[in-house]
């Protein structure tokens, strides 16, 4: 059986900064394995490419030179991100391209495994993390495991992927004149469809919202709502689409039984936007409900949660909370938090 100090599970961004941060504290590469069934940077990498980002370019060179094993800097000018202006908004793909350099240069060194974590357990004092073909050991474990669109209870007409409705020319090929389309949802996600959607010609939209609209409010030294809000081009059309002078062919429409039991049935297509949660695999035995400390991303001795799946709940300056997504939210919460991780083994 393979025996390991550290585990990442997961190489989307989270995994990768893991990994990382890892080696930038001196372990050894031939002592950490890294498992993901695909290796294309996650989520990130694979379903929002087209998406435009919801953070300015420079946070995510911000990552990249986080690092020093990285090595970013050697090969920056070979991707178009380095030419980008780093105070816009930029499609996910232009960060996605060095998050994949990145993994295809760890693989050299890293003991990758292209399989998915099934179940953990502890034993002997060490993680026993079983996969589908094989079994491996390992002091320490990284879960960054990423999450998914949540599901929706009612039942629906056809639906959309989220991931092709967030992408403007990937939302056509779903789409015919005669449709009447659900969205629901009222956040950014929701927001960014219904931009895509009106910018088509369908016939109708019924938009089922919960909560006004809420937008980031950008502060001398902060951002107000910064994980919550509505930001960049898409806080700009719902300015001016959604407050108070809606579209001929949009309605909005608050999501109650009653309303959606009514409307819904009217809809040819449905779209459900309404946030994401954390992927329920793999299955850890022997720590009851699985669960995180918000501060530390200690779910137990020798196991962290890192990424979308497991973020760092912070106070906002007006004592709010706010879980805080993002890749360098990410990146600068694990180099404060990784201290604590080597030095929690069971
Ligand atoms: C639509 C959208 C747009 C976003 N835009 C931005 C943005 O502009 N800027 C920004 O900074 N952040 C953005 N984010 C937030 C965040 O950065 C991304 O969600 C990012 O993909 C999260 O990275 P992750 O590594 O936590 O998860 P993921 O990217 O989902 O990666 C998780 C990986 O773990 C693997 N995995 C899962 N379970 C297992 C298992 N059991 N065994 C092995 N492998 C497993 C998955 O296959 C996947 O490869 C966005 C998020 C969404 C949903």
């Amino acid at each position: 059986m393979d025996k390991k100090d550290w585990t990442i599970i997961g190489a989307g961004p989270a995994g990768i900064a893991a990994l990382g941060n890892l080696l930038d504290q001196g372990i050894e590469p031939s002592k950490i394995a890294w498992i993901d069934p695909e290796f294309k940077a996650g989520d990130f990498g694979t379903l929002w490419r087209n998406v435009p980002s919801n953070t300015k370019a420079k946070l995510f060179l911000a990552f990249l030179h986080a690092c020093r094993s990285f090595h970013f800097k050697d090969h920056q000018t070979q991707f178009a991100l380095a030419k980008a202006d780093p105070e816009k908004s930029c499609a996910l793909h232009l960060m996605a391209e060095p998050l994949q350099f990145l993994t295809d240069e760890f693989k050299k060194t890293v003991h990758t495994i292209q399989d998915k974590a099934e179940h953990l357990v502890l034993k002997n004092r060490l993680w026993n993390i079983q996969l589908k073909n094989k079994t491996i050991e390992s002091k320490n474990v990284i879960l960054a495991i990423g999450a998914e669109a949540k599901k929706f209870s009612y039942p629906l007409p056809q639906d959309i992927p989220l991931h092709d409705a967030m992408d403007s020319e990937g939302i056509k090929k779903h789409l015919n004149s005669n449709d009447k389309i659900a969205v629901f949802g009222s956040s950014h996600s929701a927001i960014l469809v219904l931009k895509n959607l009106l910018e088509h010609s369908v016939k109708e939209v019924i938009n089922f919202y919960r909560s006004p609209l809420l937008y980031a409010i950008y502060l001398k030294d902060s951002i107000l709502f910064d994980d919550t809000g509505l930001k960049g081009p898409t806080a700009e059309w719902a300015r001016d689409h959604l407050h108070g002078n809606l579209p001929n062919n949009l309605k909005r429409i608050y999501s109650n039984k009653e309303n959606i039991e009514q409307h819904l049935p009217e809809c040819t297509k449905a779209i459900y936007a309404v946030g994401f949660e954390r992927r329920q695999t793999p299955i850890v035995e022997g720590i009851g409900h699985l669960s995180y400390q918000e501060n530390t991303g200690i779910i137990a001795p020798g196991l962290f949660g890192l990424g979308i799946a497991f973020p760092e709940a912070k106070q906002n300056q007006l004592g709010m909370t706010e879980y805080r997504v993002g890749l360098w939210k990410f990146m600068e919460y694990l180099q404060r938090i990784l201290p604590i991780w080597l030095n929690y083994a069971p």
